[in-house]
């Protein structure tokens, strides 16, 4: 019997998982988790809840009999002599797509090639491989409808059983998780946060189970409305591989073909509208495999020269904080302070906010929700902020200026989500608004009897500034 190790990273599940099952046909399986730089670059939301679903994989592998070993440092190294200590000829892995860790994952196969090693990487993190998909020209899509066409023609391959995992003669030794102390740039209530993260690939499961029974159907008209439970929420398990893009994707068209057969049951707009979604992320891998300068520069050309403010500034750090005196932006940028994650169309909001009316660098802004969210996404954060900053993949650019009053009143018409997030100006404030302050951390000198700020940016100064700037850079 032979042994193979897996090299685990934004996979943390034992379903669908195409690097698990190869390995699993050479003999006995070898997990590992490698704390490498890419693991300690990471934000401190993103960093702290990898670490929590890690605690959940080791758990799920040790009532199969396996355990997750853990080691730091330069993954060549460490899989290297992994494999002299536990025997294995083969290591398996699941591609990642972004410039630093297909740099990273190169160097690693050839230098373990060169050991003798047999070394595969696989598809896993995707519905098709970013290079997949392309036009009639052979051309990678810059437009996501014809994207969308494109890649609703295809058949997503269906998703794969949790292999029978043999465990190795004898179990190499491993790293603790907590002396590895990912949490310990989470400067915030991380005791807060963690009340709103559902860790794990059961969680994970039951969480795309019960949208798809409950929620799908309406999906349509809900999303778009801030205080509703109207989504999915999986990008939270989305974002570590807790499940996977196939399995997600085959829910909803379950789903759509049940609609098809009994429109009783629920419309086919539901389950569609969610499928076009989970390819605006496969988009977003698309557009950074082809185009990478889309995580650092602005996507179009043209905008290297538009004048963003980059510097640290009283505005930003008001904007960080959720105190622009605008109740829509900072509800959205409190719920994400909170529980890791925002509502899709307050993220849209808030970042047009930033980049438009407070004319800030977009990735002053794609740096902080790459600290504060728990469903950070390389690719996804990237494109959003490109597109609504207007120098990305979008068909109606700069001239969409998200005005935060209309769509409060488009989107959070009864006030619920403001409510929701902001503590300040109530007689008898929610709970969650409360939480804010809890989650904090203590140098912003913030309380609820802090009062509400005015508005740091006039609503329709920002905007006129702004159109004015990509004026004269269109001049
Ligand atoms: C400025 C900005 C930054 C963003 N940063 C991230 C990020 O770091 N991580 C992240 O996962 N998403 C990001 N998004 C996309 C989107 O806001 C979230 O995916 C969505 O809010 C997640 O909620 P959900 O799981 O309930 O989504 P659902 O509405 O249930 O959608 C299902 C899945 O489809 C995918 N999806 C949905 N909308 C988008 C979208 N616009 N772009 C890409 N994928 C999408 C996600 O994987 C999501 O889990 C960003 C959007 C913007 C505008």
């Amino acid at each position: 019997m032979g042994v193979a190790i897996v090299w685990i990273r934004r996979d943390l599940r034992l379903s669908d998982h195409p690097a698990l099952v190869a390995a699993s046909l050479a003999g006995a399986v070898v997990p590992v988790f490698i704390r490498d730089d890419l693991v300690d670059q990471l934000g401190a939301a993103p960093k702290w809840r990898l670490g929590l679903g890690l605690a959940q994989f080791s758990k799920a592998l040790e009532t199969r009999g396996l355990r997750l070993i853990l080691r730091s440092g330069d993954p060549l190294k460490v899989l290297s002599t992994l494999a002299q200590e536990v025997g294995a000829e083969q290591v398996h892995w699941i591609r990642a797509y972004d410039p630093d860790s297909v740099a990273r994952d190169t160097a690693v196969k050839a230098g373990l090639k060169a050991q003798g090693l047999r070394v595969e990487s696989h598809a896993g993190h995707l519905l098709f491989e970013p290079w997949e998909v392309a036009t009639r020209q052979g051309n990678f899509y810059q437009v996501y409808t014809p994207y969308w066409k494109a890649v609703r023609a295809l058949d997503v391959g269906a998703p794969l059983a949790e292999p029978r995992l043999q465990p190795p003669a004898a179990w190499p030794a491993s790293e603790a998780l907590h002396s590895w102390q990912l949490g310990r740039h989470m400067h915030r209530g991380a005791e807060v946060v963690a009340r709103h993260q559902t860790v794990g690939e059961a969680a994970a499961r039951d969480r795309l189970g019960r949208f798809v029974d409950q929620r799908i159907g309406q999906y349509k008209e809900r999303r778009d409305f801030c205080a509703q439970a109207g989504t999915s929420g999986l990008s939270e398990n989305l974002a570590v591989g807790e499940i996977s893009a196939r399995s997600c994707w085959h829910a909803g068209r379950a789903a759509l073909d049940r609609a098809v057969l009994d429109p009783a049951i629920m419309g086919t707009a539901g389950p569609e509208t969610f499928l076009k979604e989970l390819v605006w992320r496969e988009f977003a891998y698309h557009l950074m495999w082809h185009t990478p300068h889309i995580l650092t520069a602005p996507w179009r050309e043209g905008w290297a020269d538009f004048p963003w403010h980059s510097g640290i500034s009283e505005n930003l750090a008001a904007w960080q904080q959720g105190r622009t005196g605008v109740p829509l932006v900072d509800a959205g940028l409190r719920e994400m302070y909170v529980t890791g994650t925002m509502h899709n169309r307050a993220r849209m909001v808030v970042a047009s906010y930033l980049s438009k009316h407070m004319l800030v660098d977009w990735r002053l802004g794609q740096a902080w929700f790459a600290d504060c969210l728990t469903d950070w996404d390389v690719a996804s954060n990237a494109m959003g902020w490109q597109w609504v900053a207007g120098c990305g993949p979008d068909a109606a650019p700069f001239f969409r200026i998200f005005n935060p009053v209309t769509q409060q009143k488009n989107f959070d018409p009864t006030g619920a989500y403001v409510t929701r997030w902001i503590a300040e100006r109530q007689r008898d404030p929610a709970e969650t608004a409360l939480s804010f302050f809890d989650a904090i951390p203590r140098a912003w000198g913030l309380n609820a009897t802090v009062p509400y700020p005015t508005e740091i940016v006039d609503l329709a100064q920002g905007r006129a500034r702004a159109l004015a700037a990509y004026q004269a850079m269109r001049g």
